[in-house]
């Protein structure tokens, strides 16, 4: 993984410690890797925790691809979007066979099977 570190003080120097990252090396004591995984980074002018802009690029890049929430109507299974602008509003209606539901009831998450039983009295 590539990372951007950044001291959050502005310090120009461009050398970091990684701490709590084991170093490995050959029978002659000579660098070969490191395992920064767990790592901090820290300026080695300050000392002050590194920012990473590579990993803050990478949170930001990973939200932003988690799928937006849709309701899925209970009678025909049709996906859609919930009304944004009125989220109070307790009911929708399904765009293709008019059922009108209640936004919990759309919700992926929700049983199916309790759906099924639970008729509408009106
Ligand atoms: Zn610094
Ligand atoms: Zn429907």
């Amino acid at each position: 993984m590539s990372r951007d570190l950044r001291c959050p003080h502005g310090c120009t120097g461009g050398r970091f410690e990684a701490l709590n990252a084991p170093l490995y090396v050959d029978s002659r004591a000579c660098y070969l890797e490191h395992d920064d995984s767990l790592a901090t980074f820290v300026c080695a002018e300050c000392a002050a925790v590194a920012i990473d802009l590579a990993e803050a690029a990478e949170t930001i890049r990973r939200e932003a691809e988690v799928e937006p929430q849709v309701l899925v109507c209970p009678q025909c299974g049709t996906q859609m979007l919930p009304p944004l602008d009125d989220e109070l509003a307790p009911y929708v209606e399904c765009p293709t066979c008019e059922t009108r539901f209640a936004v919990e009831e759309g919700m992926p998450h929700l049983h199916r099977g309790e759906l099924e039983s639970w008729e509408d009295e009106g």
